[in-house]
């Protein structure tokens, strides 16, 4: 388990990108602040323990950033990718439902109405979460074309630091408050809101974010 007291600075000597793995002499530079938080479910019901981790330095580099700066803008791919689990059930609904409809060796299971029932709803199922994934991806389309170049790049280097930095320790999850200015500026409630903390946690990190994690500007 975690003590709340000790933080380290972390600061890698050599640093590449993160999601290359490439040296990044040109590249974007990020602080965050590690959040680990175990969730534990008993009789009482769900409550979490929360405390804070390192700071951490990654780099995304500028070709990785260009890139999903243009996922984003051009999203058919990004759709198609991030819907693959939701098409497969689609698939999966489909074939079920057409053996079942075909194979009359199956008397007895065709009797059975949650069986016969599954197909179909794996199929409902899917096109709800391809819905609901393409309208996310397009929301964010139509954000980041109307951000500079300069916002739109931060914007899609800082989504690749979230997807590849580390998101478990042991059965902690870990999430990250990025140290920027926006977050500086942040109260602790602010903060608690923004990044799902308790309320002693985010006094905590505004603190030492405001002690350690001075950013260069
Ligand atoms: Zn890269």
């Amino acid at each position: 388990m975690y003590t709340a007291q000790h933080y380290t600075f972390y600061v890698a000597d050599e640093m590449s990108c993160l999601k290359c793995g490439n040296d990044s002499h040109d590249a974007l530079r990020f602080r965050v602040l590690e959040v680990h938080t175990l969730h534990i479910r008993d009789f009482t019901g769900e409550r979490i323990i929360q405390a804070l981790g390192e700071f951490r330095e990654y780099e995304i580099c500028t070709a990785c950033a260009e890139r999903e700066a243009r996922a984003f803008l051009y999203p058919a791919k990004m759709i198609l990718r991030k819907c693959f689990a939701f098409i497969g059930l689609i698939l999966a609904g489909m074939i079920l439902s057409l053996l079942l409809a075909l194979n009359d060796s199956w008397p007895a299971m065709k009797e059975i109405f949650a069986l016969r029932a599954l197909g179909p709803l794996a199929v409902i199922v899917g096109v709800i979460g391809i819905f609901g994934k393409a309208r996310e991806i397009l929301s964010l389309r139509g954000k980041v074309s109307r951000m500079n170049h300069d916002d739109a790049m931060n914007f899609a280097a800082y989504t690749l630091v979230l997807e590849n930095a580390p998101k478990k320790y042991n059965d902690n999850d870990i999430t990250y408050i990025p140290v920027s200015k926006d977050t500086l500026n942040m109260n602790a409630p602010e903060l608690a809101e923004k990044y799902n903390l308790l309320p002693s946690i985010s006094v905590k990190a505004r603190e030492i974010m405001s002690n350690g994690g001075k950013i260069d500007e």
